[in-house]
């Protein structure tokens, strides 16, 4: 499997965990755009919301948990904060492993793209 995200799943590629369950995986994004920066990603290698079932889709409703959670714990749920899922090459996703940002910590611009 040569999806980076898998390996980061599998521990063999390093990254700064900050929350895992049996679902999904948190870590810090290697090129914040924020001061809270995390990836929220489903141990099960899904490659896009496009590529979700309807079995699936309780993964995201667990994924809006844990990021509301993590907010909570960074300190930005006060502030603000936005989750993001890109999907596909139009919608700016690079990395085929389904994703959710989690962003805070300063003010996001207004721009949907
Ligand atoms: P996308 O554009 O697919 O929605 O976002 C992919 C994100 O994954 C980017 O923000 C990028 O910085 C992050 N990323 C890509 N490769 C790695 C990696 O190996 N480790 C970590 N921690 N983040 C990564
Ligand atoms: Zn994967």
């Amino acid at each position: 499997m040569d999806c980076i995200f898998c390996q980061i799943v599998a521990g063999e590629v390093p990254s700064d965990i900050v929350y895992q369950d049996e679902e999904v995986v948190a870590f810090r994004d290697i090129n914040p755009v924020a001061p809270t920066h995390l990836l929220i990603i489903p141990k099960r290698h899904i490659p896009s919301l496009a590529h979700l079932s309807e079995t699936e889709l309780p993964i995201i409703g667990h994924m809006v948990k844990v990021a509301n959670q993590l907010a909570r714990e960074g300190g930005v749920a006060e502030s603000g904060y936005r989750l993001v899922i890109n999907c596909g090459e139009q919608g700016g996703q690079l990395v085929p492993h389904l994703h959710m940002h989690l962003l805070g910590g300063r003010r996001l611009s207004g721009g949907l793209g």
